[in-house]
């Protein structure tokens, strides 16, 4: 029990703590400046609005932004790599300007300043109390995620659909706990930047009516080690005291990469934060309407924990927008804009392939910041192509923009061959989307190939998934000649070299091998063979149907991503 003598020394340490944050707040900062969410930060970062960032060691950072003389806040990830990552983006970055007492003090200051102030705290009040100073920071409900709708995010119709039963989950989840279904309580949204993953989560939270609490990932890494941990159970504190709600982490990477060894300092606490974090998503009860939604640029650097059933089971990729998909986009940020009739915005959309959600939103207002600043009452063709150019000339160095035409008539080409081949030999396999937009994992552009479901597959028909593996290739030979094969069909090579490894060691199917064991001499002498053998198939098959091929690859240059129907289409004017 506390004397009222404790009370009263509690009471002023508060006081000296509230106006040595006062102080610490205005020599940081000189002026008030407006808040601004990190993801937000980071959105406006990539879209090429923020021009300068004056970075050090306090809990926020200041930055200024294009064609604005007010200063922004946000807060400081204290993330080692994020100033290089501005760098890269073309910002200034100045470091620790903005602190009055210069030099080196600029940045010991406030750590010494936070250690004391942490360690008081936890002396005056005990273990209990302490939790109030780890509570720092911690976001509370996002009140304008409620106005968002999935009517607010266009294209990314996969993804919407494979959410649609979480939002009933959240509204109804006696429903599901009634039937004993498990729904999952995890979700991954990953992708590259800017292409709606938190918009996604936001229209979730919208269209089941409960509160967002959004935070960053980067949030719960700090330098004491506890710190973290202590957030996410306050986090999650407030979601349950909130009913039903959907929580989001921004950059989950920050807490769950794949731990490394020889990475000493800091890891324990990003260990202890990831185990709060999976600690508090396995405590829920089915029967609660809380579902955590994580985001990610890339998925491969998460620790496997994280994606384990009852964790983030299930796992969306967000990717960039087809032709379609931009169209759409554009449609939705032009609705509240006077767009002049001149503007022809399904050229606009063919003019930006690459372009993420996120940067046809920066591009339309730029057209419209262009046009108020030249009063001509709506927003012409000009104003696009000036903020066209602008973009372009910002992003050009670090993403995709500038991939040749060269390349893409590559890519059309190859994917068309592996469409061709399958639609050929492989009619009881679907093809349901084939595309030449750059996936999250790396391929230049893909093709779905979903074989049926069964028990068994026959000599022919692993043949004839060999033979459509390796008409990418062969597409590539038979259009652009022996020497321009690229690398694109590493992927595809390493397939066909497990297929045919287990046709002639496994199952037994090579008629020049028979079933016996063979001497590894032989086993290389036979995989050869076989793999030579279907190539030439291959090459055969894109050559006879030349004309077809072509007419994928036109179709695809044109749309990017044709569906099933549009591709059997192509096949039945063929035939
Ligand atoms: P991410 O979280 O994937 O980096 P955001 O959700 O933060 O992307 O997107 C930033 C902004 O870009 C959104 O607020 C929205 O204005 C725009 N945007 C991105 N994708 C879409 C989309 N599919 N439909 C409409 N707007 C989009
Ligand atoms: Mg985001
Ligand atoms: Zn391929």
């Amino acid at each position: 029990m506390k004397s009222k003598k404790g009370k009263i020394i509690g009471a002023l340490c508060i006081f000296a703590i509230a106006l040595a944050a006062f102080f610490i707040y205005f020599e940081n900062t000189g002026e008030a400046a407006e808040f601004v969410p990190y993801a937000e930060f980071m959105a406006m970062a990539e879209g090429g609005q923020v021009t300068r960032v004056i970075l050090n060691e306090a809990p926020v950072l200041r930055f200024y932004t294009q064609g604005s003389e007010a200063a922004y806040e946000t807060s400081n990830p204290r993330n080692p790599t994020l100033k290089e990552k501005l760098l890269l983006m073309g910002i200034e970055v100045s470091e620790g300007a903005n602190f009055s007492v210069g030099g080196v003090m600029s940045s010991v200051l406030p750590i010494v300043f936070f250690v004391v102030m942490f360690v008081f705290i936890i002396r005056m009040f005990g273990r209990a109390s302490g939790k109030s100073a780890m509570s720092l920071n911690v976001t509370a409900a996002d009140e304008n995620a409620v106005n968002v709708g999935f009517c607010h995010v266009a294209g990314n119709d996969e993804a919407k659909e494979s959410v649609q039963d979480v939002v009933d989950f959240i509204k109804n989840p006696e429903k599901y706990a009634k039937y004993g279904a498990r729904m999952p309580r995890g979700i991954i949204f990953y992708g590259p930047p800017g292409t709606g993953k938190t918009l996604m989560a936001k229209a979730i939270a919208g269209e089941a009516g409960v509160p967002f609490f959004a935070t960053s990932g980067s949030d719960f890494v700090q330098m004491y080690v506890g710190v973290g941990a202590g957030r996410v159970r306050e986090l999650f504190k407030k979601a349950r005291a909130a009913g039903r709600a959907v929580i989001f982490i921004d950059e989950i990477d920050a807490v769950g990469k794949t731990r490394t060894s020889g990475n000493t300092g800091g890891n324990d606490e990003r260990d202890q934060t990831l185990n709060a974090l999976l600690a508090e998503m396995s405590g829920f009860s089915s029967g609660e309407g809380i579902v955590v939604i994580a985001a990610t640029n890339r998925l491969d650097t998460l620790d496997e924990a994280l994606l384990r059933p009852g964790r983030f089971d299930r796992q969306i990729e967000i990717g960039l927008p087809d032709l379609m998909g931009r169209k759409n986009i554009l449609n939705t940020h032009a609705m509240n804009k006077p767009i002049g009739r001149g503007v022809d915005m399904e050229e606009l959309a063919r003019q930006t392939v690459y372009f993420s959600g996120a940067m046809l939103e920066n591009l339309l207002n730029e057209a419209a910041i262009s046009a108020a600043k030249n009063g001509a009452g709506e927003i012409g063709q000009k104003d696009i192509d000036t903020a066209y150019y602008t973009i372009i000339a910002g992003s050009e160095k670090k993403d995709r923009s500038a991939i040749k035409d060269k390349e893409r008539r590559i890519t059309a080409y190859h994917e068309g061959g592996h469409a061709l081949a399958t639609k050929l030999l492989l009619p009881a396999h679907s093809v349901p989307k084939i595309t030449i937009i750059p996936s999250t994992k790396g391929a230049a552009g893909f093709c779905v190939n979903l074989p049926p479901d069964k028990m068994y597959f026959t000599k022919q028909e692993l043949e004839s998934q060999a033979i459509s593996l390796l008409a990418g290739r062969a597409a590539e030979e038979a259009v652009f000649g022996p020497e321009n094969i690229t690398t694109g069909a590493s992927n595809d090579i390493q397939r066909v070299n497990h297929i045919i490894k287990d046709y002639v060691s496994k199952y037994g199917m090579s008629s020049t091998a028979g079933l016996a064991e063979l001497s590894e001499d032989d086993k290389h002498k036979e995989y050869r063979l076989h793999i030579n053998r279907l190539y030439d198939a291959a090459l055969a098959l894109v050559k006879k149907n030349f004309h077809t091929l072509e007419n994928i690859a036109s179709a695809l240059l044109d749309k990017e991503s044709l569906c099933e129907r549009e591709l059997d289409e192509i096949m039945m004017r063929a035939s």
